[in-house]
């Protein structure tokens, strides 16, 4: 039987979202839709499906099994702590919630309902490339994990609507959680460096460079170029005591033409990580047809905002800033 789900939030990933459980994957129907903005909402609406005016009416509504949260960061919460209430598996965009007391919140009903009901969109963990990278070093013959660069480039980010903070509050998620993931280590402390601005993005901040230091001792470094013109460019690189492991250039496919041999680049994120998203959801509808959630959690989420909180403190004084977590609750285990 197809898991019944609900979106909220029918914008660019919230549409993407809906075409993938409509025309791509099995086992999920999309039975509802909701936006504050009810006529975009009505034109994405796959057919059949209703269209709520409230998102809370959209979550309490008996033919939705489980919800996909797609609105803006600062409704995340609410909406959350609603499909909480409610006991629905819910699927949620990054960021989980916009402050340290909204996640905290979000992990305290999670916890008092017993069981885990939220997946956060941290699709770079399904991301095949990730996945083996993760492999090799999990499977110790390079040795412990020391260093682990991170590059996130992307072609341009949209004048006056892109902020200096969204590099650390917005981009950096990312490759936090990542590196999170990758090294099986949690973040304790946070670094920024801000090297000659870019004069494309005129007074935007940018490009950053992030030192994430983690309990374990290994560091990593993330550059974050947001206005890089020539595609979207994701790499990973992990130096361990006996070698390196790193990420292939995607995609691999070799262009020889009259420019020269080159490999192509993606031009943004939806296409890099087409597959991913797919193996999120894939992954999802089988865990919440079970009632449950699986992958990223509210604690990824929790420190992923940490994380970019400590960063913009980092940003504005120059110094190293500690990151200091609660006792995961076993939930989380
Ligand atoms: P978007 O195009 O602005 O879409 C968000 C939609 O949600 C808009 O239609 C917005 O309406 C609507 N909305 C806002 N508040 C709402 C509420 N309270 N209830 C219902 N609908 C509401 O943004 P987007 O780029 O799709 O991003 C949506 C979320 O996905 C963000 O949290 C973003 O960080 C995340 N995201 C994740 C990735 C990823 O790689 N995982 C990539 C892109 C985006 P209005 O426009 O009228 O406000």
């Amino acid at each position: 039987m197809s898991l019944k789900v609900g979106v909220i939030g029918t914008g660019m990933i919230g549409t993407d979202h809906i075409r993938r459980l409509t025309q791509v994957l099995s086992g999920v129907e999309v039975v509802a839709v909701s936006d504050i903005d009810a006529a975009r909402a009505k034109a994405a609406a796959p057919a059949g499906a209703e269209v709520f005016d409230r998102a809370t009416d959209l979550i309490h509504a008996a033919a939705v099994q489980a919800v996909v949260i797609c609105s803006w960061g600062p409704a995340h919460e609410e909406q959350l702590l609603a499909c909480i209430a409610a006991g629905k598996p819910v699927f949620c965009e990054k960021p989980l919630v916009t402050s340290e007391a909204g996640a905290l919140r979000v992990m305290a009903a999670e916890v008092g309902f017993g069981r885990r009901l939220v997946q956060l969109g941290f699709m770079r963990r399904f991301d095949a490339d990730y996945r083996r990278l993760k492999a090799v070093i999990d499977g110790g013959s390079l040795g412990a994990p020391l260093l682990y660069h991170s590059v996130h480039r992307n072609a341009s980010v949209p004048e006056g609507l892109y902020t200096s903070d969204m590099p650390l509050n917005d981009t950096l998620v990312h490759d936090a959680d990542i590196a999170r993931w990758l090294l099986g280590d949690e973040i304790i402390g946070v670094e920024v460096r801000v090297p000659r601005r870019s004069s494309v993005g005129k007074d935007l901040r940018d490009p950053v460079v992030v030192l994430l230091h983690t309990a374990s001792g290994a560091l990593v470094d993330v550059e974050i170029s947001v206005n890089i013109g020539y595609g979207y460019d994701i790499r990973g690189e992990v130096s361990c005591e006996r070698g390196v492991a790193a990420l292939p250039n995607r995609p691999a496919t070799v262009i020889s033409d009259q420019h020269g041999i080159r490999q192509a680049i993606p031009a943004d994120w939806r296409e890099r990580f087409i597959e991913a998203y797919d193996q999120e959801f894939r992954e999802w509808i089988v865990a919440a047809g079970r009632g449950t959630a699986t992958g990223p959690s509210s604690w990824d989420g929790y420190a992923s905002t940490l994380a970019a909180d400590a960063a913009l403190r980092a940003a504005k004084s120059g110094l190293l800033e500690p990151v200091t977590m609660i006792t995961k609750p076993p939930l989380y285990a």
